[in-house]
């Protein structure tokens, strides 16, 4: 990069300079081929890739030492002002090609003031988790952060919730920002008035331009108003993708509307307003059902966190565009994964009311669904050879099937591509993501793990922008 990467003019306030681990080992994992060319970085040699993406040396005119970010955040619906960055840093600041700005930051990359009692690292199973959601994600068409860089290094790390010791690894992210809504609300709840502003420019000034104005008040209400809508694109694609999240804290929504930071996520079996993805999420917070109801409530402490800057009647309006902008993408998205053409509003929610509400009562497997009836009624005849078909056969099916031959194919000659061929679509559920990992645990066999992201590459184009 050209310029000073843009973070260091909020970084005195808002980062403390750390040292990365030092690791006994860097065997290169995954690495993100297509993204590393677009932000410039596809032309380093895998043994090079390795050791940048463990030791973290500078890249030549970027961030001079790796910062981890503080923040604080409300954790379950109770807020914990003992956040920030325990376990990564932002590395680096990269352009892609048109000039948009990515963050490159780290997880399980070593200890940081903010590490309290935990090791600062990450497990090699909760990296390939990450890399795979992230990936599967994208496949979908989802606004999602992408995972970058997964190096096995060599430790032997202890926890609770897999069998210990257990591998080490550490990962790197390409995301758009790693201010997420947690670091406003450290310095509204620290009384930092002036660094509040630098942050509210800053985060206006890269990554909503829209929301620039002369007025500071006029700028967090116009910046609330654009986040909202961004979370709400965000969670719309959530619910058409059958994902869920897990942990919805507030320092786990970053200030572009990014799916990012995946622990214990699911995609679902099949559609349940009630399932859970965490098993430490004992009231069923964040359950499916749920999520788009807590992203509006993690945009209500985000407007919360401007309201020293800004009339609180005025943030809560700017909330307002937030539920419509969900319903829009929760259609869209429906629309774009079952290859069908929206039509007028009130005969595509009918529609979304009959098929969802037969996915509930039916029990089909979720994503099998979608990828029977890809193109809609095109599909019939393909839906009938379905490991599914005796769903399709049952009575109560007959109205959505009516329903769905009603819309035209989006692009139906993308029935005949390699990916349509197949019996079953690439799912991401819990059991294949154990099967995958215990063939790595076992005896180092990264075949199942690889095959699957191949699949996932021709789910990506199949499914096209
Ligand atoms: P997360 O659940 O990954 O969003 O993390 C929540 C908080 O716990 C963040 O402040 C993390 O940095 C911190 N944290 C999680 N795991 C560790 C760890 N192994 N060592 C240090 N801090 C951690
Ligand atoms: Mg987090």
């Amino acid at each position: 990069m050209n310029e000073a990467p843009p973070f260091l003019e909020i970084a005195d306030a808002f980062a403390d300079a750390v040292e990365p681990a030092p690791f006994p080992k860097a065997v290169l994992r995954f690495r993100n081929q297509r993204w590393a060319e677009a932000v410039g970085l596809g032309h380093l040699p895998d043994e090079d890739w390795a050791r940048q993406f463990s030791r973290f040396d500078p890249l030549l005119g970027n961030l001079p030492r790796p910062l981890a970010m503080r923040y604080h955040g409300h954790q379950f619906g109770v807020y914990n002002p003992d956040l920030g960055d325990g376990r990564g840093f932002l590395f680096a600041q990269v352009r892609d090609e048109a000039d948009k700005l990515y963050d490159l930051g780290t997880k399980g990359s070593g200890q940081t003031p903010w590490s309290r009692s935990g090791d600062g690292r990450l497990t090699l199973k909760g990296g390939v988790r990450e890399v795979l959601a992230a990936t599967y994600l994208e496949a979908l068409g989802v606004k999602t952060s992408k995972l970058f860089s997964l190096v096995e290094t060599g430790e032997q790390l202890q926890r609770s919730d897999e069998p210990s010791p257990t591998r080490s690894a550490v990962m790197v992210r390409l995301s758009e920002t790693h201010i997420r809504i947690g670091t406003f609300q450290r310095v509204m709840a620290l009384g930092r008035g002036e660094d509040l502003e630098r942050l509210v420019a800053h985060v206006v000034g890269h990554y909503h331009p829209d929301a620039e104005h002369n007025d500071t008040s006029k700028s967090c209400v116009a910046l609330a108003e654009s986040l909202s809508r961004d979370v709400g694109q965000m969670i719309g694609q959530w619910m058409a993708a059958g994902f869920v999240h897990g942990v919805m804290n507030t320092d786990n929504f970053n200030l572009t509307g990014e799916t990012f930071d995946f622990g214990p996520y699911r995609f679902l079996p099949k559609s349940d307003p009630n399932f859970v993805a965490a098993y430490f999420d004992s009231q069923g917070l964040y359950r499916f059902g749920r999520q788009p109801g807590q992203g509006l409530w993690a945009l209500q402490q985000f407007a919360a966190a401007l309201s020293p800057l800004a009339e609180t009647d005025d943030l809560a309006q700017a909330l307002g565009h937030y539920e419509s902008v969900y319903q829009q993408s929760f259609r869209d998205h429906t629309f774009k994964l079952l290859g069908i053409a929206p039509t007028v509003l009130e005969h595509d929610v009918d529609f979304l009311a009959s098929f969802y509400g037969w996915m509930t009562k039916s029990g089909a497997p979720w994503h099998q669904v979608f990828f029977d009836w890809f193109c809609g009624g095109e599909s019939a005849a393909r839906a009938r050879r379905s490991p599914n078909a005796e769903y399709y056969s049952a009575s109560d099916f007959g109205s959505v099937q009516g329903r769905l031959s009603n819309f035209e194919p989006d692009r139906p000659e993308r029935l005949q591509l390699e990916y349509f061929q197949r019996e079953t679509p690439c799912t991401l559920l819990y059991d294949e993501i154990e099967a995958l990992w215990a063939k790595i645990a076992d005896t180092d066999d990264w075949s199942a793990f690889e095959a699957k992201l191949q699949e996932m590459e021709e789910m990506r184009l199949a499914y096209g922008p």
